[in-house]
């Protein structure tokens, strides 16, 4: 079956105690997955184990029917793309932030892709270039704008994998309606996975998961959880 699927996946740390424990689910194909739970569930956990960054203790996932193994993981490291809470921009111009993902794309891709991240109004506002020096020696960008770009780059990667963790968890609510309307407009050309601790994010999921304690306590429709909490 197409997309990912997590199978009896546990996880434990250095210390031996599992911080995630049996998690089956699946992350279908062009389809928008949310992954909710408290702080401390195991959200990052689970999303360093699909990006390929661990390995779990215990059961598989499958990219495309295929396991992640030692042997396959680097080459999927490739093709899945993150975008944390605390985006890191270089103080650099707008274009160098967006080539550390794609250092051979021309302009056209970088506004392309600017454009779907809905990001290329504000930068058309800044002076209209890609060349605008951006951090502490230039312009200052807020927290949505750099969240904006940070996805902008993301889809520079072209990735089959795109995570979004608490990516808009600290954003107003203009900005987390821009990114909202990026992610509606990305459904079905990537498989994307939101993660949060609270359900503000949710409504425009596919599918939802619910995490607590390392262990699954849902997983439906977004309607059909909120009409039970
Ligand atoms: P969430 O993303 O939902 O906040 P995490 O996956 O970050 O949850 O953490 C799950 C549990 O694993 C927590 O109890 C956390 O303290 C623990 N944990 C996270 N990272 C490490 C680590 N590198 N070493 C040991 N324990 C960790
Ligand atoms: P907030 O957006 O929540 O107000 P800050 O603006 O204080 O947060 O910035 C948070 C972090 O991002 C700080 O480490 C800061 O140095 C860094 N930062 C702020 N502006 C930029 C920028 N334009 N480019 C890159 N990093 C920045």
């Amino acid at each position: 079956d197409a997309g990912l699927n997590v199978r009896d996946v546990s996880f434990a740390y250095g210390d031996g105690t599992p911080v995630v424990s049996g998690i089956t689910f699946g992350l279908p194909a062009g389809k928008v997955t949310a992954l909710i739970g408290p702080s401390g569930s195991g959200k990052s956990t689970i999303a360093d184990m699909l990006l390929g960054l661990l390995e779990p203790t215990d059961g598989s996932i499958l990219v495309d029917g295929l396991e992640i193994t030692a042997k396959n993981r680097r080459a999927w490291r490739d093709q899945v793309a993150y975008v944390p809470q605390d985006v890191f921009l270089l103080h650099n111009t707008i274009a160098a932030n967006l080539r550390l993902a794609a250092p051979q794309a021309g302009d056209e891709e970088l506004w392309a892709a600017l454009r779907k991240a809905q990001a290329a109004d504000f930068v058309e506002r800044l002076d209209g270039r890609l060349e605008t020096v951006v951090g502490d020696r230039g312009v200052r960008l807020s927290g949505g704008e750099r969240q904006r770009i940070a996805l902008a780059r993301a889809l520079l990667r072209k990735p089959s994998l795109l995570i979004l963790d608490e990516a808009t968890s600290a954003l107003d609510w203009q900005n987390q309606s821009l990114i909202a309307q990026s992610i509606e407009e990305l459904r079905g050309q990537m498989t994307i996975l939101t993660i949060a601790h609270r359900p503000s994010m949710i409504a425009f999921a596919d599918w939802v998961v619910a995490i607590e304690g390392g262990r699954m306590v849902e997983v439906g429709q977004y309607r059909r959880l909120k009409a039970k909490s």
